[in-house]
Parts: C-alpha cells; structure tokens; sequence
C-alpha cells in the first residue's frame, strides 16, 4: 500500500509511531520518518494509526477511508 503523512499537519503526537513501529518512527522531538510503501501486512496497523492521529495527518491508498477518518454515511 502507499501511504502519504501530511508533514505540515504532523504535530508529532507519535501515536502512529505507538500503534504502526514498523511504519511510522519519531526521529528527534518532532521529526517522523515513516515508510511510504508498507506492506500490505501492515494495513491492519496503518488503518489504527491514520484513525488515531489527532490531525488526520495520514493519507492511505487501498484502506477503507472510513477507517482512516472519514466520516461514516449513517
Ligand atoms: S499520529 Fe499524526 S500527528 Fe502524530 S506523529 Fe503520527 S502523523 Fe504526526
């Protein structure tokens, strides 16, 4: 999959980091560094960070957006 982070959003709360380690690290005290393409294996835990960002700062290809923030139809 491919995923994008909003750097200009990023605020550093590193609950990517906290939920995806394998995907998303902090680097210094606001610096993320993440992997652009992550393996699919990876969607489960890529979908709970984008969810979890308090900034929406995550954007994924091929994840069910509503996962990732958007909001739901009902
Ligand atoms: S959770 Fe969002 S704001 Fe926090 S480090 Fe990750 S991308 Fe940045």
């Amino acid at each position: 999959m491919r995923l994008v982070v909003d750097l200009n959003r990023c605020q550093g709360y590193a609950q990517c980091a906290f939920l995806a380690p394998d995907v998303f690290a902090m680097h210094g005290d606001e610096g993320l560094l993440y992997d652009p393409q992550a393996e699919a294996a990876q969607r489960e835990r890529v979908a709970q960070a984008a969810a979890a960002c308090p900034v929406q700062a995550i954007l994924v290809d091929e994840l069910d957006l509503a996962a990732a923030g958007e909001a739901p139809d009902a």
